[in-house]
C-alpha cells in the first residue's frame, strides 16, 4: 500500500554539518527520512486503488475521494487515512522528528552518551537508552535480514575492516571488531556481517560461507590480493584481485585497474 523510495544521490554530512543542518528544522528532516526510503513516498487507498495526498501539517495520508455509490443520487467521499509514521521505525512516537533525526546521528557517528544527548536534545536518560537500544535492535534486524546482492556480470567490491570503539571516545580500547563485507560498485547494494569469536581468524574456511551466502552466483568479486579469496573461482564467481596500490575509482574503470589474476567461472558449486 505504501511505496518508499530512495532518492538519495549520496549525502555528504559529517557529525556537526548534520546538526547545523537538521537542528529544529521538522520540514527538512520529514524529507530527508523520505528521500532515504524511511517514510514512504506514495500510499495508496486500499479500497479505492487511487493515490492518497499527504496532509503535512497533521502527519497523515488521505483519500477523500468521491464515489458513486449503488442505487444512490449522493456520492460518498472516501474516509480512508493512514499515519506518515505508520509500519515504520518512527511509529508511536511523539517527539519532535528533528530530534529523532539528531539522536540517529548521535549514534550512528559514535556521539552517544548522556551527556551529549540531553546537550543537544534535553532528553532524559531513560529516553535515550530507550531510543538507543530501538536503534540497536534494528541495526540487529537489519543484519539478519540481509538479502544476497550481486548476480549475473555484477560487480562486487568485497573487504575487511577492523573496528576499534574507545568508551566515550577517549581512554583504553575497550572493543574491537572485524567487520567483513561487500558492495555492488553500481547500485551500493551491500552486506556486512560482524567476525566474532572464532571467525577473527579471516581464514579461507570463514570467509567463504559468508560470500556463498550473501554474493550470487555470476558476480564479478573484486578484492585486494589477500589469498583467501584465490579459491573463489571454483565457486562460481569470476575474481579479479586488484593491487590496492592501484586505485579503484569507478565500476567504469574497472576494466582499467591492474587485473593480478582473473579466475574464470568453473563448477558452480
Ligand atoms: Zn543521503
Ligand atoms: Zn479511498
Amino acid at each position: 500500500m505504501a511505496t518508499v523510495d530512495v532518492t538519495c544521490a549520496g549525502c555528504k554530512f559529517d557529525y556537526w554539518i548534520f546538526i547545523a543542518t537538521f537542528h529544529r528544522k521538522d520540514d527538512l528532516c520529514y524529507q530527508f527520512l523520505r528521500e532515504h526510503g524511511v517514510l514512504p513516498t506514495a500510499v495508496e487507498c486500499p479500497e479505492c486503488h487511487t493515490p492518497c495526498k499527504l496532509r503535512s501539517d497533521r502527519r497523515v495520508w488521505y483519500c477523500g475521494r468521491y464515489r458513486k455509490q449503488p442505487k444512490k443520487k449522493r456520492s460518498k467521499q472516501c474516509n480512508f487515512s493512514v499515519s506518515d509514521f505508520k509500519g515504520t521505525f518512527l511509529e508511536g512516537t511523539h517527539l519532535p522528528v528533528w530530534q529523532l533525526v539528531l539522536f540517529f546521528n548521535h549514534c550512528l557517528q559514535k556521539q552517544w552518551d548522556h551527556a551529549t544527548v540531553f546537550k543537544c536534545l534535553q532528553w532524559s536518560p531513560n529516553t535515550s537508552v530507550d531510543w538507543r537500544s530501538f536503534c540497536s535492535e534494528v541495526t540487529l534486524d537489519w543484519l539478519k535480514n540481509q538479502q544476497p546482492i550481486g548476480g549475473d556480470g555484477v560487480i562486487v567490491e568485497i573487504d575487511e575492516t577492523y573496528f576499534v570503539k574507545r568508551k566515550n571516545n577517549k581512554g583504553r580500547n575497550l572493543n574491537s571488531v572485524w567487520l567483513f563485507g561487500g558492495i555492488e560498485s553500481v547500485t551500493k547494494n551491500k552486506f556486512i556481517v560482524p567476525l566474532l569469536g572464532k571467525q577473527r581468524d579471516r581464514s579461507v574456511a570463514t570467509l567463504i560461507p559468508f560470500i556463498k551466502k550473501y554474493i550470487l552466483p555470476g558476480s564479478t568479486i573484486v578484492s585486494d590480493g589477500w589469498k583467501a579469496y584465490e579459491l573463489l573461482g571454483n565457486k562460481g564467481f569470476t575474481h579479479w584481485v586488484v593491487n590496492h596500490s592501484e586505485h579503484f575509482v569507478d565500476p567504469s574503470d574497472a576494466r582499467e585497474c591492474r587485473l593480478i589474476r582473473t579466475v574464470a567461472d568453473s563448477d558452480h558449486g
